[in-house]
């Protein structure tokens, strides 16, 4: 659909602009065959509020980031490669319109668009990307994500336990398994899920029995006796760091810029 473009100077023009906007901050996106599709800012739902997010779709990976000045600086760059997406169409949710599911192994978000249009646009050149991507390279797409994070502002109490009450003393914590909202005393250990991470990730009580449980039984099967016991780890205590990183800042040009306040959509696509 759009492979007639990977050679002319347009898409060359649009990709340099977009690396120049991430600067040094971002990967050379440059790469022989690969073009630009579409791009646009949509709304992304955050752990702690929607927010406003560059997205750049081309014809095999999805990158976004923030905006520190439209059009001329964005940062927190973000590659999700074509084959590790799967698109989840969503109904509207009071005060979120024209917004669909982004699931991904490392992780799932909902975004949004400011029209249906807009939404179904992006969609269908998603969707059609990774159609082409697998019938090209004859990969087959991801079928394993990670859970969304609810909101935090969707539950003052922890969703575990039913019991723990959150305020500013009591913080907030994510299982990485479930997304779920959680107290800190449901969710002390830490698990092993290396396509999230590297590290281990905290996890809720129910999360880490399941996980465990899993575990016990996969390694039952492995005739390997030598293969890696003990993923699971208690929690040092330590805060985790759910501030996640791409999650903040840098958002006071939207008060300004007339573009941004206008409801009109602000993506476009290249034929
Ligand atoms: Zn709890
Ligand atoms: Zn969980």
């Amino acid at each position: 659909m759009v492979d007639h473009l990977a050679n002319t100077d347009a898409n060359t023009q649009r990709i340099t602009m977009v690396e120049n906007c991430f600067g040094t901050t971002g990967q050379p996106l440059a790469v022989q065959g690969r073009v630009l599709v579409g791009e646009g800012l949509l709304t992304k739902v955050c752990r702690k509020k929607p927010k406003p997010r560059m997205f750049f779709l081309f014809n095999d990976i999805l990158v976004y980031g923030s905006v520190i000045i439209p059009k001329k600086k964005f940062v927190s760059q973000h590659i999700i490669p074509l084959e590790d997406i799967n698109i989840e169409d969503l109904v509207d949710d009071d005060g979120l319109k024209n917004r669909w599911m982004v699931k991904t192994s490392q992780k799932s978000f909902i975004v949004c668009a400011v029209t249906p249009f807009e939404k179904e646009d992006w969609l269908k050149h998603i969707n059609r990307c990774v159609e082409q991507l697998m019938e090209k390279t004859g990969r087959k797409q991801s079928t394993e994500h990670a859970a969304p994070w609810i909101p935090d502002k969707m539950t003052e109490i922890c969703m575990r336990c039913t019991q723990t009450k959150f305020n500013a003393m009591v913080r907030k914590h994510h299982c990485r398994k479930c997304g779920f909202v959680v107290c800190q005393s449901c969710s002390k250990q830490k698990f092993l899920m290396p396509k999230q991470s590297s590290k281990p990730l905290r996890v809720c009580t129910l999360c880490y029995d399941k996980l465990v449980e899993h575990q016990k039984k996969e390694l039952a099967t492995e005739v390997d006796a030598l293969s890696t016991v003990g993923n699971a780890t208690m929690s040092s205590g330590e805060d985790d760091s759910d501030k996640s990183s791409d999650e903040d800042k840098h958002e006071q040009w939207m008060n300004q810029d007339p573009f941004f306040l206008e409801d009109h959509p602000r993506s476009s696509f290249h034929t």
